[in-house]
Parts: C-alpha cells; sequence; structure tokens
C-alpha cells in the first residue's frame, strides 16, 4: 500500500467507521497477525473480531524469531500486526524499525498514557503482575513481603524459578534495576541464585506445581497462571497445585509490585494496516477487555472494565509505576546481572 496523506486516511477512518455502523461483517477483507502469544489466549478474541468486522485474521503463533523473520522478509513481508507477551519484544521490534506509528483516536481513548507509545508504535492490552507465591504449609502468610526478601539467606535451598533466559524474568530484574540500580540488582540476582532449590527449569505454572510437590517453598509467577490453574477444568491436578500456594503482592509498602503488559504493533509493511488497526482497537475495547479478564484472569488495560471475580478476589494492590519504556531499556543490562551471577 502506498502511504496515504493524513486527509486521505481520515477519509478512509470515516468509511470503515461508517461500514461498521451499518452492517456486522459485512467490510471483509483480512489481517495477517504473527503471535508470541498462544493461540488458546487470544483465538476466541479474533473470532469474535471476525464476527463483529467481517475481517479474516491469519496468525501464525510463534515463540521466537519474529523480530529477525520480519528484518528478513523486509518489505516484502506479509504481517500487519505482531501480539507480544511483554514490553521488552515491543521495543525490541520499534527499535528494530518493524512497527509503524498509528494514530487513533479509539486506541487514545482506551489505553492510558503509560501503557501506549505517544507516536502510536505500542500499544498495551493487558495488564499482569509478577508477584511472589508460596507454600501454605511450609511458609508463614506474611513471611515474605518483598522482592528483596527473596535474595535473604534464610531461603537457602527453597527458591524456585524459570530460566533467567525468559522474558519475565528479564523484566522483573530490569525493574529492581531501576529501584536499586546494577549493584543493588547484583546483590539480588546472587542472592536468589544461592537460594535457588533446583536449576532453573519449566514455565511459571511448573514453579507452582514444584511447590505442591515439596522441590520448593517460594517461587515468582504472573498472577493469570493462578487463575487459569485455579479453574483449568481440562488438568483438574493443577486446582491441587495452585490451592497449594498464598499469593503474595510484593513490595506494597514501598515501590509497588512489577507489572508487565501484553500488547500489539502495526507492522512497518502492512498491507491490511487499517484491519490491523481496527483489531487491535478491537482488542482495547469494553467487550474483548471483559474477554481478557473473565477468561485469560489478566486485568484489563482499560479503565472501567470489571475485574474477573477471580482476579478480584486475590485484592487489589499497589503497582510498580516504573516507566515500562524504560524498564525494557533496562533488559539488556539484565541479561548482564544474571550472568554474572550464574543465573541461568
Ligand atoms: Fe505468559
Amino acid at each position: 500500500m502506498t502511504k496515504l496523506t493524513r486527509s486521505g486516511y481520515a477519509a478512509i477512518a470515516a468509511i470503515v467507521a461508517i461500514t461498521s455502523f451499518a452492517s456486522l461483517g459485512a467490510a471483509g477483507g483480512e489481517v495477517n497477525l504473527y503471535s508470541y502469544r498462544q493461540e488458546f489466549l487470544i483465538r476466541p478474541l479474533l473470532d469474535a473480531f471476525t464476527q463483529d468486522s467481517g475481517i479474516k485474521v491469519n496468525v501464525q503463533y510463534v515463540k521466537g524469531g519474529i523480530l529477525k523473520r520480519m528484518q528478513e522478509e523486509g518489505k516484502d513481508s506479509a504481517v500487519d500486526a505482531v501480539l507480544t507477551a511483554d514490553i521488552a519484544t515491543l521495543r525490541q521490534h520499534v527499535e528494530a524499525d518493524t512497527f509503524q506509528a498509528v494514530k487513533s483516536d479509539v486506541l487514545a481513548a482506551n489505553i492510558p498514557a503509560q501503557y501506549r507509545q505517544p507516536d502510536g508504535k505500542w500499544f498495551g492490552l493487558t495488564v499482569r503482575a509478577r508477584v511472589i507465591v508460596h507454600s501454605k504449609d511450609r511458609v508463614k502468610a506474611g513471611a515474605i513481603t518483598r522482592y528483596e526478601d527473596l535474595a535473604d539467606p534464610k531461603w537457602k535451598g527453597r527458591i524456585c524459578t524459570r530460566s533467567s533466559g525468559h522474558v519475565y524474568m528479564k523484566s522483573l530484574l530490569a525493574s529492581i534495576i531501576a529501584a536499586k540500580g546494577e549493584e543493588g540488582a547484583q546483590g539480588w540476582a546472587n542472592g536468589v541464585k544461592a537460594n535457588l532449590a533446583r536449576k532453573p527449569q519449566g514455565n511459571d505454572r511448573a514453579q507452582v506445581k514444584a511447590i505442591w510437590q515439596g522441590e520448593c517453598d517460594v517461587a515468582l509467577i504472573n498472577t493469570y497462571y493462578i487463575g487459569a490453574m485455579r479453574h483449568n477444568e481440562a488438568e483438574p491436578v493443577q486446582k491441587e497445585w495452585a490451592a497449594s500456594i498464598g499469593i503474595v503482592f510484593p513490595n506494597q509498602d514501598d515501590r509497588g509490585t512489577h507489572v508487565n503488559i501484553s500488547g500489539a504493533g502495526v507492522a512497518k509493511h502492512a498491507t491490511n494496516r487499517d484491519n490491523a488497526i481496527r483489531l487491535i482497537e478491537f482488542l482495547s475495547s469494553d467487550k474483548a477487555q471483559a474477554y481478557y479478564a473473565g477468561s485469560n484472569y489478566e486485568y484489563p488495560v482499560k479503565p472501567g472494565v470489571a475485574w474477573d471475580p477471580e482476579v478480584a478476589s486475590w485484592g487489589k494492590f499497589r503497582a510498580d509505576d516504573t516507566d515500562l519504556w524504560r524498564i525494557a531499556e533496562l533488559v539488556p543490562q539484565a541479561i548482564i546481572v544474571y550472568d554474572r551471577a550464574g543465573y541461568r
């Protein structure tokens, strides 16, 4: 698609708006996505978008390598938008110039300023917190209140985490660098590493399973997995895993709990640019936000959308309001800190 002038874009946006009012499902066309997010999390939402808009959504679910692929494909890339599960990935895409700026009044209205870039190169769609969980039986409630506690030698041999190579671990450490500087963060990484009950391994849920099995007593996990385990009808044993843990929102008396976002950006060479924007607008709508809240146990990014009762049952919490873009900027430093700690 050739570049449209500002007025040309406005005219098209107006036509799109009229079409969607006139008859749902009539707009047609398609949109091509690369997704770092797992299919089961987003497929129902994409189907709802197709029902509303008539726009077919083609998705390739790729764990890694999306950025490299887009760089190699360059102008020939057929991808229109990318869905990610972390701010650090969004930043990598922006820095590699694989996203384009998007101006949307809908997105500006739905998404608070701290969860989107002013020039519209990325948009947060859901919020999640990275919390500490502990064995209900073997750890007293209140024994851990801060991320810093995990580095205390009294927890030697009792902590499980996933690999530091995962972006959730990198962003958490980046938030600690932002709060305590590199030296403070190094002390933390060294301390937690020394307290590990086993070599870092498995995904977030595997840490809870390890607590349930008695392999360790304390772990880190993103909040939505707690809801997913508690309501897992397909694999009910996960309800037992989840029942064995207590949840701590760390650092409530100081900087708050580290939060991150899932989000999206429009591909630089999108051929279905308008459809990509419509999709992201849909994902920020009340309907989609309520879905994220109810089925994925995430925190809606759009103010005023109710939390799921499960999520609400964990209580309100104070979130670390460190600029997410800054946290993403510190991720390369976090990788070095983990490396120096021998934390793999
Ligand atoms: Fe996740």
